[in-house]
């Protein structure tokens, strides 16, 4: 926290058609209608691995997190197609993050708790996307191997000017730090979101505040800016 150093990214899809950017609101539904989500998602995750290997490969200390949709979650092979991407890559597991929603364990607790031990297996990271949004159960939190928390947009967004936000962030940091869990705030905007962040602990931050979504390239000549370190916080991710 307050290091300025880039911990690493998360993997965003975007969609340019005809020279005009497509918003994944709009194209992600379509895709989970369609089955599109399935070869959409194993496309994402392959090219974010080999992006994190490239990385790792030119000695870059840089993680990536790959958001996982329930689909993809419910594959039979996810675990098996995962161990074969890492050594392809050459990746080290522990660079790779899986981003899943409260609601993707929900549906399905029992298997859920299999897949993530399978996967755990193979070394990779789980972070509770958007947590504070969805049933914030917590007996899931103790008995599921998940790493860190994604606090929720939402509560960040209000941070200075609304004690509840507050409150709430407050008490999933502390939830966080009993467990030993992770954090990672989501959408930090401006230094005053930043300040109170940094008072309530240690975590990463993500958001505006350190870049909006970049392409690849672009990200890495943010790296190689010293300039920043002024400025910005230690992000997580792109957005
Ligand atoms: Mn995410």
């Amino acid at each position: 926290m307050d290091s300025g150093v880039i911990h690493g990214a998360e993997a965003l899809v975007r969609w340019r058609h005809e020279g005009k950017l497509i918003s994944p609101a709009e194209f992600i539904p379509l895709a989970e209608d369609s089955g599109l989500i399935i070869p959409l998602g194993t496309w994402v995750l392959e090219t974010a691995v080999r992006q994190a290997a490239a990385w790792q490969a030119a000695g870059k200390h840089l993680t990536i997190s790959v958001n996982i949709s329930s689909r993809q979650f419910a594959l039979p092979n996810l675990d098996t197609m995962v161990r074969a991407m890492l050594h392809d890559s050459s990746l080290e597991p522990d660079k790779l993050y899986f981003e899943i929603t409260e609601s993707v364990l929900m549906a399905d607790m029992h298997n859920a708790q299999h897949i993530l031990e399978k996967l755990r297996a193979e070394g990779i990271r789980f972070f509770l996307d958007d947590f504070g949004t969805g049933y914030s159960s917590l007996s899931y939190l103790k008995r599921l191997p998940i790493d860190g928390l994604k606090i929720d947009r939402s509560f960040v967004r209000d941070l200075d000017t609304d004690p509840d936000s507050q409150a709430i962030a407050r008490a999933i940091v502390s939830l966080a730090n009993t467990l030993n869990l992770s954090i990672v705030a989501e959408g930090v905007e401006t230094q005053a979101q930043r300040a109170l962040l940094s008072s309530m602990g240690t975590m990463l931050l993500q958001g505006y505040l350190a870049s909006p979504p970049v392409e690849a390239e672009i990200f890495e000549n943010l790296l190689a800016r010293p300039s920043l370190l002024h400025h910005r916080s230690e992000t997580f991710g792109l957005a």
